[in-house]
């Protein structure tokens, strides 16, 4: 192994930078050339390709979204495009790449090394929609975003008095309204992996009513419904005021936290190590704060399990059977 790349693909994470960092000064300080390739596999495709140094990733550990740009491409996704990456690839002697990005990402970096040039995957999506690892990348940036802006709204829900939705990502997942929920304090946590009650959101929110509390949070997750539709609902329901807020891209951005500057550093350096050690088509994760790999057909096959335990905390931390 001589020369080694990087790319970022799918969903740009906050600690992404960090993970590239981490990536190329500790493959030069292995004796690698490191390359950056721009715009994930598209850029592999166009040759879009340039050698970094050390000083190619100044200033950037803090930096949210990626410098190395991201994108998702359809003709990688075909025989002939995958042709092109790999013939892309040996025309600048790369031997090895690490794709940063989530399980899309992933089967292309096994496509890729059955084609004859060895991956090593590095999870990031703020998401944290990967069964194989407790972390991904960006998650912990995204719950913070997210309950930066729970502290704000429960500040003007609780002046105003009323009822306050706050839509976070999470199409398939609902561990950022999970974590951000029990963190803020939500009265009511809606994610797509668990069945929920309009009616019994609502019984509480005239229980609270009848104790004279007029505020509440409810935190729904994207992939659980729409706030907008709910809130009617509950207005339909309940003779309460309702805000929604869909809170969208702004949980992307921003300084990456230490958790996940960290977890970029170790997963990064670990993934240039596997390289190194002549490993492919393996993906790094973490697991109770140890950082190990695995490989990543494996990884991709395994089914993501909901944390049902922290689920039910949220329920006995909100619920109010008496005063
Ligand atoms: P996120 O979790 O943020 O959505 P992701 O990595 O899952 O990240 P995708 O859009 O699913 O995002 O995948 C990123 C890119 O990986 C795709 O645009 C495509 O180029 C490549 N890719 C996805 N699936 C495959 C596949 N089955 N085979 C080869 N390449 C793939």
């Amino acid at each position: 192994m001589k020369n080694i790349a990087v790319l970022t693909s799918g969903g740009d994470a906050p600690g992404m930078n960090a993970a590239i960092r981490a990536v190329v000064r500790s493959g030069i300080n292995s004796g690698l050339r490191v390359f950056g390739i721009k715009r994930g596999y598209n850029g592999l495709i166009q040759g879009d390709i340039q050698e970094m140094k050390m000083s190619s990733v100044s200033d950037i550990i803090q930096r949210g979204g990626t410098i190395l740009r991201t994108a998702r491409s359809e003709e990688f996704k075909t025989p002939e495009g995958l042709a092109k990456a790999v013939n892309v690839a040996k025309v600048f002697n790369i031997d090895g790449i690490v794709v940063i990005g989530g399980d899309g990402s992933f089967a292309g970096a096994q496509a890729l090394t059955n084609s004859g040039i060895a991956c090593i995957g590095v999870p990031g999506t703020i998401d944290n929609d990967l069964a194989y690892t407790d972390y991904t990348i960006g998650f912990d940036t995204a719950v913070n975003n997210a309950l930066d802006a729970i502290n704000k709204i429960r500040d003007t829900s609780a002046s105003h008095e009323r009822v306050s939705i706050i839509e976070v990502m999470g199409r398939h997942c609902g561990d950022i309204a999970l974590h951000a929920g029990i963190a803020g304090g939500a009265e009511s946590i809606i994610v797509p992996e668990i069945e929920f009650s309009l009616d019994s959101i609502c019984r509480m929110l005239i229980q609270s009513k009848n104790r004279g509390k007029l505020h509440s949070i409810i935190l729904l997750a994207e992939g659980a419904g729409d706030g907008i539709k709910l809130e009617e609902q509950i207005r339909g329901m309940v003779d309460i005021e309702v805000r929604t807020t869909i809170l969208g891209y702004i949980q992307r951005g921003g300084n990456a936290t230490a958790v996940d500057r960290l977890l970029a550093s170790r997963m990064g350096a670990k993934a240039v190590e596997l390289l190194v050690a002549g490993k492919e088509g393996r993906v790094v994760g973490i697991r109770d704060n140890k950082i190990f790999d695995m490989e990543i057909h494996e990884a991709l096959a395994m089914k993501k399990v909901f944390n049902k335990e922290l689920f039910e905390l949220s329920d006995v931390l909100t619920s109010n059977l008496s005063d």
